[in-house]
């Protein structure tokens, strides 16, 4: 495909402005004219639009095909929900609106914070980390401060072998020294080397519950027992909330901190590195803590809440990301109870694929599993292919590649998760496609290793545009075909 450049052509006119129309009216002093090409395309208004249609019609994107991306919860984004957060009322509100402005936004932002403390159980919500990640370093510094204001001296964070990446650098960049426990043979917490270092220097541990290997850690209350009986904190990765909406809560489980991935589990089109949100909440004892300001409520009006007693502060200026809140809300109000039977169905898909892939990829736990996943390449790697393989074969057959090479515990990871939002074809349809791969593996595992075959571009280096981004359009430049 042609850049936009290489399809200009000099002759055209793409816009109603003629050559020197501004230049001949003395609207704008001549010294401020530009007097050189400014370089754009020459091109007209329809041939523009036929350009970014065939680009976009080259990406993937969930309303195109199944897109299993173990942890990300690709599930269905309600259109009805872009409608509502681009009410005019919303989408035009100043920033720096008063109160008394902004009574529309403050009351869904009470009620989201209201019905998360629901979904959470936690006694306080605050909506202002716009990430998990964020969420995590909001969820860590409220930790830090709890003991400064106790006076107790705490330095090390407990983190899991199985745990999502940011766990660690979200408590390292707090000044935590990170400790990592051991997953047992079972792929859970491993308790016994977990109360090997447990001492009072422990401030916290992070867990994701269930973990990323898609297994519920049976351990959790005894694990709190004793995290707690040591003086120390719990704080609950959220962005697996998908598997136990309904069913249970971090607060049951006994975690102090929580934070949600509303762009996960509520419902927000996400993966594109677009705007995201991780509310956390804490419990009682902790509420004094969250960042500022907490939305409340004084019986009349709704207004933002500085007076927070040890609050860390805001963690970010404003809500430019308020519209995933309206997205996240309208989600909860539509669904209602059955947020429950989402979570249901979404782990019931999940068991449904990982049963009938089970005989031929290896499943390095066979456990029931939640939401998700993960199967192990290793059998394939042995004939020749490898995960990289299967998964950009899987783009030939218009399935997006389920998150490989996480968790770091697993050779050759494949994490698959179906959400709920998938039909029983769509799920026959991938179990048929991974098990026809493994047939094409055994035959000729050079060609899936050269996959993908019938994609607009095929292999990418995968981390040359990030590394070394090109933004500069060169002429004569050499275009991907
Ligand atoms: C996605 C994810 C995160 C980070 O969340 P972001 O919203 O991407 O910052 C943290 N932990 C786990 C287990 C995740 O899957």
């Amino acid at each position: 495909m042609k850049t936009i450049f290489e399809k200009s052509n000099k002759d055209n006119h793409g816009g109603i402005l003629l050559d020197n129309e501004l230049s001949s009216c003395d609207c704008i002093s001549s010294k401020y004219l530009r007097q050189g090409n400014i370089g754009l395309p020459n091109l007209s208004e329809l041939e523009v639009l036929r350009h970014y249609k065939e680009l976009s019609d080259r990406n993937f994107c969930i309303e195109k095909g199944f897109y299993p991306l173990g942890s990300c919860t690709m599930k269905y984004n309600p259109k009805v929900n872009e409608l509502l957060a681009s009410l005019e009322g919303f989408t035009n509100l100043h920033p720096l609106s008063s109160d008394e402005d902004s009574q529309g936004a403050l009351e869904l932002m009470y009620k989201l914070q209201e019905a998360l403390k629901i979904i959470t159980g936690m006694s306080a919500i605050s909506l202002q980390p716009c990430a998990g990640a964020h969420g995590e370093l909001s969820g860590m510094m409220v930790i830090k401060k709890y003991f400064e204001v106790k006076n107790d001296k705490r330095t090390k964070v407990l983190v899991p072998d199985s745990a999502h990446g940011t766990n660690p650098a979200s408590a390292k960049m707090c000044g935590f020294d990170i400790v990592q426990i051991k997953s047992n043979e079972r792929g859970q917490v491993d308790i016994e080397d977990l109360k090997d270092h447990l001492d009072k220097d422990v401030a916290a541990i992070m867990m994701t519950n269930p973990n990323t290997l898609g297994l519920f850690e049976e351990k959790v209350l005894e694990i709190s027992k004793l995290m707690h009986a040591n003086g120390s904190l719990l704080y609950y990765d959220g962005a697996n909330f998908n598997a136990i909406m309904g069913y249970t809560n971090p607060f049951l489980m006994g975690f102090d901190v929580v934070h949600l991935n509303l762009h996960k589990t509520f419902a927000t089109p996400h993966g594109g590195g677009g705007p995201g949100a991780g509310p956390i909440g804490v419990t009682e004892e902790l509420k004094e803590y969250l960042p500022s300001p907490v939305i409340d409520f004084d019986g009349e009006k709704y207004f933002r809440n500085y007076n927070i007693k040890h609050s860390i502060g805001k963690v970010k200026a404003f809500y430019g990301n308020f519209g995933v809140l309206v997205k996240a809300y309208a989600y909860i109000l539509m669904m209602g109870n059955n947020l429950r039977k989402a979570s249901g169905d979404a782990v019931l898909n999940a068991n449904y694929i990982k049963e009938k892939l089970k005989g031929t990829y290896l499943l390095p736990y066979d456990e029931p599993c939640m939401h998700e996943f993960v199967l192990s390449g290793d059998k394939q790697k042995e004939q020749g292919a490898n995960t990289i393989g299967i998964a950009k074969r899987l783009m030939d057959y218009d399935i997006h590649p389920p998150t490989v090479y996480f968790p770091l515990i697993v050779h050759e990871a494949i994490m698959i998760e179906p959400t709920e939002s998938e039909s029983k074809e769509v799920l026959d349809n991938f179990i048929d496609v991974m098990l026809k791969i493994a047939d094409e593996i055994k035959e000729n595992p050079e060609f899936v290793m050269d996959s993908p075959h019938n994609t607009p571009i095929r292999r990418v280096d995968e981390t040359q545009a990030a590394r070394h981004p090109d933004l500069q359009w060169k002429e004569n430049k050499q275009v991907i075909q």
